[in-house]
């Protein structure tokens, strides 16, 4: 596995720990060279190819014959961040079915707990006590906004419509998703927020939209609606958002995603009655389809082909 032979590109690939399983399935194609950092020899001077998610700052100008970036994350702000990213290098994210399915999936289940009032009936249940509660209003009546209307976004869009929600999407661009009301650009975003019994940030993580999830934005959801970060810890204000939960101007928070990962055991949040937390798991890799993008792009970077979704530097998403 770590001998580089000749005639072929040497791909390096920087996992975070715990990744085993995509290792396992990154490794082995007989059309490049492969080595795990950390666990391979290799000689910087001699790779081709970077395959990773958050190398540390700097790391990447260590590799002078680098050609392109290839992100096992649909996010690339845990590149462009480092102040010495080789800006001249094509970057290609992950941009996956199972991976828009599974944070669909987490954030539909999530929203229909809320709705359905499922923490009281689990509270019951721990008194051995009958509680019935009906829908305070069908869920035809209850409106979910989606902040960053991309891949992800239209396809939990998607999968809300199929609950009966109504559902409101954010961008940049105005969209065109069946069922969707679409608001764009800054312009309309208090528009949006005043419509929005919950709201999920599904926005990459970039210089305009760090700090997005702060007092002013909150403040112009409708009072008692619900927050939920999958996108990036860097796109809330935490001290902000504990003040809201604490006023009533939220009525809970569904976080993911945190400033600070893993979450500090000191953080609020963990103990907070009106937050859930979870560890950064709303969208799970899949490694057999991160082995499939692995392969494709190192196929296409070397016949010349142009790459699939190509990250626009500029834009930082
Ligand atoms: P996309 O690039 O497909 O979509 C990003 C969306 O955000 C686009 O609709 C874009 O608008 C919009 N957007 C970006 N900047 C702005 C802005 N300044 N103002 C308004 N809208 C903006 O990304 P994905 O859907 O694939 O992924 C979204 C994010 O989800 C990732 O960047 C990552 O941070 C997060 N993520 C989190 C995971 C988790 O486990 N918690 C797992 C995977 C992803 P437009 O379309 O007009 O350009």
């Amino acid at each position: 596995m770590a001998e580089s032979r000749s005639g072929k590109p040497n791909v390096l690939f920087l996992l975070p720990p715990g990744w085993d399983a995509l290792s396992k399935a990154l490794f082995g194609h007989d059309a490049f060279n492969s080595f795990l950092h950390g666990k391979d020899h290799y000689a910087p001077a001699q790779i081709d190819y970077f395959v990773g998610f958050r190398p540390p700052h700097g790391f990447l100008k260590t590799l002078p014959r680098l050609k392109a970036i290839f992100s096992l994350g649909a996010g690339v702000d845990g590149f462009l961040r480092d102040p010495e990213f080789p800006r001249h290098l094509p970057v290609v994210r992950f941009v996956d079915e199972t991976l828009q399915r599974e944070m669909a999936q987490y954030v539909t289940m999530h929203i229909l707990i809320v709705h359905r009032g499922q923490r009281g009936f689990d509270a019951g249940q721990r008194d051995s006590a009958w509680r019935q509660k009906m829908l305070s209003r069908p869920t035809r009546d209850v409106r979910v906004g989606i902040l960053g209307m991309g891949d992800i976004g239209a396809v939990t869009a998607e999968r809300l419509l199929m609950f009966d929600f109504q559902v409101l999407g954010w961008s940049r661009s105005r969209k065109d998703v069946p069922g969707v009301k679409s608001y764009a650009g800054p312009q309309e975003l208090g528009a949006f927020l005043g419509q929005c019994d919950f709201m999920v940030c599904m926005l990459p993580l970039t210089p305009e939209t760090e700090g997005i999830l702060n007092a002013k934005l909150l403040s112009q959801l409708p009072q008692g609606a619900w927050l939920m970060n999958v996108g990036r810890g860097g796109h809330g204000n935490e001290p902000d958002i504990l003040a809201a939960l604490d006023s009533g101007q939220l009525g809970g928070a569904i976080l993911d995603v945190f400033q600070t990962e893993p979450l500090p055991p000191d953080s609020p949040f963990w103990t907070h009655p009106k937050v859930t937390v979870t560890p950064h798991i709303a969208g799970i890799t899949d490694p057999r389809n991160a082995s499939a993008f692995v392969v494709d792009c190192v196929t296409r970077a070397e016949s010349g082909a142009p790459f699939k979704n190509l990250v626009d530097l500029g834009r930082g998403y």
